[in-house]
């Protein structure tokens, strides 16, 4: 076994205990729908089913209006990013334009999903600054202690080529790269 190997099994061990210790000792967060907000969210899981995608909702709330929906298209659309949650971002960027989309008050700001998002959407959460995610049923521990070990497994083995001026010579060609004006969540 290698010392990779062992680390990866190590820390997988380690975010494991941490996800049972978080739920055992964690308080369940409650999020009040309205019933109009509800019966979109659940009829947008329904959706999916049509076309056989995993049965997956979301809904962006902004004080407490919908800004953005989306259900899962991964098959539908043969869309690898098309979970109900990002559609639900894009849909809302599409809807205010990003820069509007990027200066809306997080604390206000909150996803309800139908069920727990995986690794890919929480990405997504991340680099947009969603701070408040909800979800009505969660994933099961094996799902989540998975994940935790490809996370590891892709950070010990991702490699970094000898290339940096190709990259870089394209930044410079971006007008607000100098000023790193590049803002996180904009295109790039
Ligand atoms: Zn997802």
């Amino acid at each position: 076994m290698t010392l990779k190997s062992l680390l990866s099994i190590i820390f997988a061990g380690l975010l494991s205990a941490l996800y049972v210790c978080l739920r055992i000792y964690r308080t369940p967060h409650q999020k009040k729908l309205t019933e109009y907000q509800m019966t979109r969210l659940l009829a947008l899981a329904e959706k999916s089913l049509e076309s056989l995608d995993v049965p997956v909702g979301a809904l962006l709330i902004y004080h407490d209006e919908i800004i953005g929906e989306g259900c899962n298209t991964v098959l539908r659309e043969s869309d690898a990013g098309g979970h109900a949650e990002i559609n639900a971002l894009s849909d809302a960027i599409e809807r205010l334009g990003m820069e509007q989309f990027l200066s809306l008050d997080r604390t206000s700001l909150y996803l309800v999903t139908t069920f727990e998002p995986c690794l890919m959407c929480t990405g997504a959460f991340l680099n947009y600054n969603i701070k408040q995610i909800y979800f009505l049923k969660a994933k099961d521990f094996i799902y989540l202690a998975k994940g935790g070990a490809r996370f590891i497994r892709y950070y010990f083995r991702r490699g970094k080529m000898t290339h940096n001026g190709e990259q870089d010579s394209l930044f410079e060609r971006h007008p607000h790269y100098p000023q790193r004006k590049i803002r996180t969540g904009a295109p790039e």
